[in-house]
């Protein structure tokens, strides 16, 4: 507001300054129009009588009256026989002393002098009555009437000046405040609110000027922050989740060192235990108790002894044989492997895939025991049977950052189930070493680290999603690979 102030300031000063400029021209301009004008008059009425007196100079009497009738008809003027040789004293000496009265000449008619002294208007108009042209006429008329008009016409014209200066202000200050008082505090409240993180904000200013094209373009730089901010906000997500996967996959390989470590302390061990329990097999064969222990034991040893060979794969990390490999004949083959097992728990699996061949980049063997172990995963969580689908497709995505993170032609495989899901607390641990929810002897909580730990060798990922009571959906992603000649089928 301010600045409107300001602005409607200096206008109605430049305005006052040109107002009062032409008031003073004007007021002067009309008095000396005024003066000429009068005395034009005058000039021309004391030469008229000039001329008539002329004519009667010989009659006095004549004369006389001539000057008595005009005095008694022209109210405001005055007129009088002057000599300039006249003494003082004498009727006919001039009002004003002028000496230049004697300068008067029979060749100049239009000569006059017309001087303003006292509130009046003097002329002399000179008579060519005698040679020495010393007689003249001395009209005499009252300013009076001109400074009442000069008055009047002064005040209309301060009167205008002042009307005229307040409409400017008002106006000037009304399209002030429009243009500039409004939209200024406006564009300043919109800068403080990006300034304050709120870049969805807009600002809408209907005016095409300059302040509009302001309005445009703080309300592009708005939109630039917004997207410069949302790729930023993606960006360090992005980052957060590399972190926690390299994390992740840190953690893997410090737990499978640990864990081949201890595999390997207790292999020995267990094979004596495990030879111990077979040696008392065969020594007391009639004796029922001995045999039940020494079974048991034998048992038990050859669980633990399972358990670390799955331990001891999930730490090796020998590079995989990779090449072309045909994926729907991948998807039948693990049908095949588990439909027994599947029907064993009243589970039915589909395969869904197009005709044609697809073919990944991968080692054959591991995405077989990775869909192996999905596949008992989605059996193991119905209970009560159900529908278990194994799909393929092919896909152009933006893998994770760690395996690159620019588009590509991926082969998406994924495991659906009707299970009973996982809980979202839950879904962050599945892949964690030995993190199972299964009763002892039932799970291991290896699988899914195992399969991540391959995936990764395969230049592959994991996208899971789950509904608790309603079914998961275990997809992986694995490269694309364009038809070979020879394949390894
Ligand atoms: P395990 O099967 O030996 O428990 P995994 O690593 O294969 O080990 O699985 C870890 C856990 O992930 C499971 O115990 C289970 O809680 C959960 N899980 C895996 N697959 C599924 C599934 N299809 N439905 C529900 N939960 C699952």
């Amino acid at each position: 507001m301010r600045l409107t102030i300001k602005l409607t300031l200096a206008i109605t000063a430049a305005i006052v300054v040109v107002m009062v400029g032409l008031a003073g021209v004007a007021y002067h301009l009309l008095d000396d129009v005024m003066i000429a004008d009068m005395v034009q008059d005058d000039w021309l009425i004391g030469r008229a009588m000039a001329a008539a007196e002329e004519q009667n100079w010989e009659d006095a009497t004549k004369a006389q009256q001539l000057l008595a009738e005009i005095n008694q008809h022209a109210p405001n003027l005055e007129v009088r026989l002057v000599n300039l040789r006249a003494k003082p004293n004498d009727s006919t000496f001039p009002t004003l002393a002028l000496g230049d009265l004697a300068t008067f000449h029979d060749d100049e008619t239009s000569r006059h002098l017309a001087v303003q002294q006292g509130g009046y208007l003097y002329l002399y108009v000179p008579l060519h009555v005698d040679p020495t042209g010393t007689t003249a006429l001395e009209l005499r008329e009252s300013l009076a009437d001109r400074d009442v008009y000069r008055h009047t016409t002064l005040l209309t014209l301060a009167g205008t000046a002042v009307l005229m200066t307040l409409l400017s202000m008002l106006a000037a200050f009304g399209v002030g405040t429009r243009l500039i008082g409004r939209p200024i505090p406006a564009l300043v409240n919109f800068a403080a609110a990006i300034g304050a993180g709120e870049t969805d904000r807009r600002i809408v200013l209907r005016q095409r000027d300059e302040i509009g094209v302001l309005a445009n373009a703080m309300n592009t730089m708005a939109e630039q922050i917004a997207n410069a901010k949302t790729q930023l906000v993606a960006e360090a997500m992005a980052r957060v989740s590399m972190v926690e996967q390299l994390r992740h996959a840190d953690r893997l390989k410090t737990v499978g060192t640990l864990a081949s470590g201890l595999a390997h302390e207790i292999g020995t061990p267990l094979n004596v235990i495990g030879g111990r329990a077979k040696w008392l097999l065969n020594d007391f064969p009639d004796d029922p108790r001995v045999q039940e222990s020494a079974r048991i034991i034998d048992e038990q040893a050859s669980r633990i002894n399972r358990l670390i060979r799955q331990v001891l794969d999930f730490a090796r990390r020998h590079p995989s044989e990779k090449g072309p490999t045909e994926v729907r004949q991948l998807l039948t083959q693990a049908e095949h492997l588990l439909t027994s097992f599947a029907t064993k728990g009243s589970a039915t699996l589909k395969i869904i895939a197009p005709d044609a061949p697809l073919f990944a980049w991968v080692n054959r063997d591991q995405i077989t025991q990775v869909l192996t172990n999905l596949i008992m995963n989605a059996v193991q969580a119905m209970p009560h049977g159900g529908r278990i689908q194994i799909g393929a497709r092919p896909l152009r995505v933006t893998p994770p950052l760690d395996l690159g993170g620019s588009i590509g032609d991926y082969i998406e495989i994924a495991v659906e189930d009707e299970g009973v899901g996982i809980d979202p607390l839950q879904l962050q641990r599945i892949f964690e070493p030995f993190f199972t929810t299964k009763d002892v002897g039932l799970g291991t909580g290896l699988g899914l680290s195992i399969a991540y730990s391959i995936l990764r060798e395969n230049d592959g990922w994991f996208v899971v999603t789950s509904v608790l009571g309603q079914g998961s959906r275990f997809a992986f992603f694995v490269p694309a690979t364009p038809t070979p000649r020879s394949s390894h089928l």
